[in-house]
């Protein structure tokens, strides 16, 4: 039986705007298609295998917590996560998670170095909270399709050179509330500020996310079982509505 295998970086500190809603998406939509799930943690100080997880997850967290899992990540987790996805794991980074994949978060004299391996740096900047409903347009090789949520970061990323976004704003601010950019693709790592949760509000990407963690471990990837997908359906239309009625 296919099985994903999920690894949740920092669940007790990155973890605010019901980013855990994504990791119990995950779980519902392999069990209704009779995926098996395995889901593990690495916390403070915990190193991992990177052949045993095909999926890493790390979500949103405040800067306060960001502080404290930074140093630990580059010290305990950079070099597995790094072998992890050049071994073809698929990741997903949301929010103070996708920051920390740059070299760099620096907000006033302070400088909190990150994992280096995306090609992004993030910065504080004087002005308001990038906040509100935001929706952007995204193809991750199937043509386009639109992934909508709520971002809420006084962080401004930027894409460094060679770096590709993830999506092209169609509202809200994105990375950086001026070049149009949201988040980053590179490979199978996925980058981005959006969560409220994420994946229940855009069940595509869940299941591109399952796909390519499940081809990674099978070595092809799956055809997954179409789900009734009414009530998802009707959250990701509530949500791109939502954006729509965001001004910038
Ligand atoms: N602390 C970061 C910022 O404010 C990320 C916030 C978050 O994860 N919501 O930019």
């Amino acid at each position: 039986m296919a099985e994903l295998r999920l690894l949740t970086l920092y669940p007790e500190q990155m973890n605010i705007y019901a980013d855990r809603g994504n990791v119990i998406f995950l779980e519902r939509r392999c069990r209704w298609r009779g995926i098996g799930f395995s889901s593990a943690a690495a916390g403070i100080g915990e190193g991992f295998d990177p052949d045993e997880h095909d999926l890493i997850y790390i979500g949103g967290g405040q800067d306060r917590d960001q502080r404290m899992v930074a140093a630990d990540l580059v010290a305990t987790k950079r070099v597995a996560f790094a072998a992890a996805l050049a071994g073809g794991a698929a990741a997903l980074a949301v929010c103070g998670g996708y920051q920390l994949l740059g070299t760099s978060y620096e907000l006033g004299g302070e400088r909190i170095e990150g994992l280096g391996i995306a090609p992004l740096h993030t910065v504080r900047e004087p002005g308001p909270r990038l906040t509100g409903n935001v929706s952007i347009e995204v193809d991750l090789g199937s043509g386009p399709r639109i992934l909508a949520g709520f971002e809420n970061h006084g962080g401004r990323t930027y894409i460094d050179a060679g770096g590709v976004p993830l999506g092209r704003v169609l509202h809200g601010h994105g990375n950086n509330g001026r070049d149009g950019r949201e988040g980053i693709v590179l490979g199978n790592l996925l980058g981005t500020y959006l969560h409220g949760p994420l994946l229940p509000k855009n069940a595509w990407l869940a299941d591109e996310l399952i796909a390519r963690a499940i081809a990674r471990r099978e070595g092809r990837r799956p055809e997954l079982r179409p789900l009734d997908d009414r009530i998802e359906d009707a959250a990701h239309a509530g949500a791109i509505r939502a954006a729509e009625r965001t001004r910038a």
